[in-house]
């Protein structure tokens, strides 16, 4: 396995919906393009089902343009979503499309959902994209479009869950924390990209409560953190089959703005 250089600094986020990626990694991401990487943006779904008051062909096209604003605002290539709301199931054929992006993209880093998530498209993409970056290497596993296989170091982070804790009530513990602080006012405008989802969330649940939802988040991971005043919290992937045991390019690239949690990995989870 080859170990990370700095020819190699691409990261990219997979996330189920549009706006998923602002509510929990975008801070993360705009770091790492500070730090100097490249950073990539996918949502695996269109969010169609994400409206009240217009079809699924017209959501699915209002949420590609205000996904395409927020992945600009956040610096990030854009990349076309594979499928559609509730469709993310663990498929051949989506993993195949999503090997052949990771394949073009080559990261070393991906940042995705928790594997323990309040719904199953999210709890799905982190498979998909844990098994798609896995397949980087095999040259016998076909993707569609077929893109030649190639093996290096890739480090696969996972997200918090939606309300900081699993489909069953438990309370997630992150492995470590970035300090997003500096970047909040870019998430706050690429989150607030999503016009579609700000009306249809704020006259359900009041006033602003899209933007505040994301703002209280990310308040929460920082108190966990006992540090940083916004936070977002990442778990990192078990090594085997991506990369050295020891690998950490948030750490490399972060510096003072990443801290682990070192009673995480203990089992004590101490910190909190
Ligand atoms: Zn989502």
């Amino acid at each position: 396995m080859k170990k990370h250089n700095v020819s190699n600094k691409v990261a990219i986020a997979i996330a189920a919906h549009p706006d998923d990626i602002e509510f929990q990694m975008a801070g993360t991401l705009v770091l790492l393009k500070k730090a100097g990487y490249t950073t990539h943006y996918l949502t695996l779904a269109s969010g169609n089902c994400g409206s009240a008051d217009y079809n699924p062909a017209s959501t699915r096209a209002i949420r590609n343009t205000e996904a395409r604003a927020a992945a600009k605002i956040l610096g990030a290539e854009f990349h076309p979503c594979l499928t559609d709301d509730l469709e993310i199931v663990y498929s051949v054929e989506l993993l195949r499309a999503l090997a052949a992006l990771i394949r073009e993209a080559k990261p070393n880093v991906i940042l995705t959902h928790s594997p323990q998530d309040y719904m199953e498209d999210h709890a799905n993409t982190s498979r998909l994209a844990v098994s798609a970056a896995f397949a980087r290497g095999m040259a016998n596993f076909r993707t569609a479009p077929v893109r030649p296989a190639a093996n290096y170091a890739v480090t696969v982070f996972h997200a918090m869950p939606q309300g900081l804790r699993d489909s069953l009530r438990r309370r997630i513990i992150p492995g470590a924390f970035v300090d997003t602080s500096s970047v909040q006012k870019i998430k706050h405008q690429a989150l607030g990209a999503h016009k579609s989802q700000q009306q249809w969330l704020d006259v359900s649940q009041g006033l602003n409560s899209y933007l505040l939802a994301m703002e209280d988040m990310s308040l929460e991971v920082g108190r966990m953190s006992k540090q940083f005043q916004h936070a977002e919290g990442w778990r990192r992937h078990l090594h085997l089959g991506f990369c050295e045991p020891e690998d950490d390019p948030l750490a490399e690239a972060l510096g003072r703005a990443y801290l682990v949690n070192g009673a995480y990995e203990s089992g004590l989870n101490s910190i909190c």
